[in-house]
């Protein structure tokens, strides 16, 4: 039996690889640098998964930027727009397709969500008449040089099936027209790459989803192509993420040599994949989480293998991570002080990678009680721990009821009892709540935690941040205002902080995109909140300013979604905890005579099953969670939410079931997409579609916001109409942060100007 995982995380135990790249993009180290120290991080996890006993390494997952860029770099997929700059190296080309170029005036392309992760990936764009072509040789190149440094490489490509199905047409393009001359460029790399490895492996996660028939019917003509160029090597179709489901069927009948399951989010599918994949062929088993932080149940993983092993022969099988392990942190033997405990229950990559050994080794042993001791008696622990269970709050969640997550009156009249309270004018002007998160604010926050700052000074800092930030949105002349967040690290972190049942790492990056990391909260125990955790901050911004502020919370699935949840108990159970911990606050909030609340739910979208079979029963008890929160509060109290995405149409109802007065959405990045979704849908409520995409650097014009505004006007009726950036503003500088809102108010005032009176 084989060993090997799907891919490793390319951060760094210290996520060197953001100091990296932030350091070149800044100017302060060469090219020559970069490529250097990347080389180096590559050469550790090589040496990590070598360690560990581990077969194969896996090649080509690191990345400097994203995967499905590499990919599209590849293939030569440059949008038009960036052939218009004059490219000192490919390298800034890279960068620049991934984040815009201010000076030149062009946008990034879009990034959104890498299946139901946090990972965001770059969506690859098809324009008609574009020129394809074998461009980048970065997967045979870092082959080599894992062979070169003694390594036995299995590279790793996103398959031609997942990287279409997740590009986008542009400009009357269609993607599949180019199948052909991408699945030509395959052919090449593919043919390269069997001169150096045994095996490699084509990761298609898309066949875990509900495919449509015509990308179905492409699948055996595109992997007959790329079996013949891999020749004597083995091709590894890696699927991940659920199970197979009905694309089992003709999967089984791809002409590749090796199938890969995910048998954690796809658990249960084993029976039906041992029944149709050819004995004679072999299967890898994903039997390790690689999105979670604990340790696998080693007696079940180890029972699953027996069971194919008594099917299909060891030979013939592998044992790997479910998916890549880019979603878990690098190395738990960094956490001096989580408690010990709780950290005896955790593996993060590095442990990962030893689980798959040892797993391995259980079941081929005869001697599997004395090789797990260790696992046992960790699992055991957990299951036992009085810190996982509190009976108050279990008796808490059962008396929930369906009333609990009603509003006291429909939306018609809440909205009128709000604006008789708040005295709006037409398209109200707000922000999403944290504005630019200065060196000075992380060095305070930083200086706070380990104890350099008094407990005065820094709450005096706060407060004065809070001061300023005020009295910079009145100068802009922002209708609703917000305190700015200083004092939030990480909208889930912040709350998770103050919440019982969780705990914290102090390395537990995982990868959001490009440079950016986040450190997950770890949910481990029953939730419930100790005393109220905003009440303070958000009293005293209202009181510097006669204009309304927002309060600002994170929702229970957010919280959820960006947490590494207990696998103890249904995720609608946690779910439910939460939102009665966020709905106290929401009381106090309310109590403390703050007349609007915002509630994030900015990952409720990405929370969404992959299946569309499993998707309704989870946007009831996320809907319902949000609705727990905010259920009973005033008429006059107006709810906001926001989310971080435009793909709209796909939870339209849900979003208009969440009952917020006011709800903000990303969508200028995607040039106002989001808009289509109200052709065939009115949505009832407030609405704000982001007229400033807040990830790229660029200042948006008054002209490109006013014409955005316009396109929105179209669909959204003039009294319902929100005008607010993309998302918070904490990524961002001060400069751009103030020309753009001066843009975005400039915009909304020539538009109020123009109404008739
Ligand atoms: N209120 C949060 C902020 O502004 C929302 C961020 C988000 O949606 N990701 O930072
Ligand atoms: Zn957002």
């Amino acid at each position: 039996m084989k060993a090997h995982i799907l891919g490793f995380p390319r951060i760094g135990t210290h996520r060197e690889l953001k100091h990296i790249l932030e350091a070149y993009w800044s100017g302060s180290i060469p090219l020559k640098t970069l490529n250097l120290r990347t080389a180096k991080l590559r050469q550790e996890h090589w040496q990590i998964q070598q360690d560990s006993g581990l077969d194969t390494v896996a090649t080509g997952d690191f990345s400097l930027y994203d995967h499905m860029l590499d990919t599209a770099l590849m293939l030569g997929a440059v949008p038009p727009r960036f052939n218009t700059i004059p490219s000192s190296c490919p390298e800034n080309l890279y960068f620049r397709m991934a984040r815009g170029d201010a000076e030149y005036g062009i946008t990034a392309m879009e990034m959104t969500k890498w299946f139901d992760t946090n990972y965001h990936y770059i969506v690859p764009e098809f324009t008609e008449g574009m020129e394809l072509k074998y461009s980048s040789s970065k997967l045979v190149d870092e082959t080599r040089e894992a062979i070169a440094n003694g390594f036995f490489p299995k590279p790793v490509l996103v398959g031609p099936l997942t990287f279409l199905q997740l590009a986008k047409d542009m400009d009357g393009g269609n993607r599949w027209d180019y199948l052909d001359t991408i699945l030509g460029i395959y052919e090449t790399v593919i043919a390269e790459l069997a001169q150096l490895a045994d095996c490699i492996q084509l990761d298609e996660p898309v066949l875990c989803t509900d495919l449509p028939d015509e990308v179905k019917a492409l699948a055996p003509r595109v992997y007959e192509k790329l079996k013949s160029a891999a020749g004597k090597s083995d091709l590894m179709l890696a699927t991940y993420f659920g199970k197979l489901e009905d694309n089992l069927e003709w999967v089984a009948e791809l002409p590749v040599d090796v199938l890969h399951i995910d048998l954690v989010h796809g658990s249960g599918q084993l029976q039906q994949v041992l029944k149709k994949w050819p004995k004679e062929k072999q299967l890898s088993l994903g039997v390790v989480n690689g999105r979670n932080i604990w340790k696998t149940y080693g007696i079940k993983a180890t029972q699953l293998l027996r069971n194919a092993i008594d099917n299909q022969g060891s030979e013939k099988l592998w044992i790997g991570s479910s998916c890549s392990l880019l979603h878990s942190p690098v190395d738990l033997q960094q956490e001096t002080e989580l408690d010990p405990e709780l950290r005896d229950w955790m593996a993060f990559a590095v442990q990962k990678c030893d689980e798959i050994s040892f797993l391995r080794e259980a079941a081929l042993s005869s001697d599997m009680d004395r090789i797990l001791q260790e696992n046992i008696k960790s699992i055991r622990n957990r299951k036992s721990s009085p810190r996982t269970l509190n009976p108050a709050i279990r008796q808490r969640t059962e008396n929930i009821t369906s009333a609990m997550t009603e509003r006291r009156a429909p939306f018609s009249v809440r909205i009128k009892e709000q604006q008789n309270r708040l005295n709006l004018p037409p398209f109200p002007t707000t922000t999403i709540g944290s504005f630019p998160q200065t060196n000075e604010i992380r060095r305070t926050r930083r200086a706070f935690r380990t104890g350099q700052c008094s407990d005065a000074d820094y709450q005096e800092f706060i407060r004065k941040e809070i001061r300023d930030v005020i009295r910079t949105q009145e100068e802009i002349g922002l209708d609703v205002l917000v305190h700015g967040e200083a004092e939030r690290n990480d909208m889930v972190e912040y709350f998770g902080q103050q919440l019982e049942g969780f705990c914290f790492t102090q390395n537990g990056w995982v990868q959001s995109y490009g440079s950016r990391c986040v450190k997950p909260p770890i949910i481990y125990g029953d939730v419930s909140r100790a005393a109220s955790m905003t009440v303070e901050w958000t009293r005293y911004a209202q009181e510097q300013t006669d204009k309304p502020l927002k309060g600002m919370l994170t929702g229970p699935v957010t919280i959820l979604c960006w947490s590494f949840v207990r696998d103890d108990l249904p995720r609608s159970e946690v779910c439910r905890q939460l939102a009665l911990a966020i709905r106290d606050e929401v009381q106090d909030l309310e109590a403390a005579g703050i007349s609007i609340i915002q509630i994030d739910e900015a990952a409720l979208r990405e929370g969404m099953p992959l299946r569309i079979a499993d998707r309704q029963d989870y946007l009831d008890w996320a809907v319902d969670g949000f609705r727990l929160t905010v259920g009973g509060v005033k008429n006059s109290t107006q709810i906001h939410t926001h989310m971080c995405y435009s793909e709209f149409n796909a939870i339209a109802k849900a979003i208009a079931a969440m009952d917020a007065d006011v709800v903000s959405i990303e969508s200028s990045r995607s040039g106002m997409e989001l808009l289509d979704a109200f052709k065939d849908f009115e949505y009832p409520n407030d609405i704000g579609p982001g007229v400033w995409d807040i990830h790229s650097p660029r200042v948006p014009s008054e002209e490109e916001i006013f014409d955005l505004l316009q396109k929105a006007r179209k669909v959204i009726p003039d009294e319902r109409l929100w005008v607010n950036p993309d998302c918070g503003l904490k990524t961002r500088a001060w400069p751009e942060t103030l020309a753009s809102l001066n843009n975005m108010v400039a915009a909304t005032l020539r538009l109020r100007h123009d109404l008739p009176r």
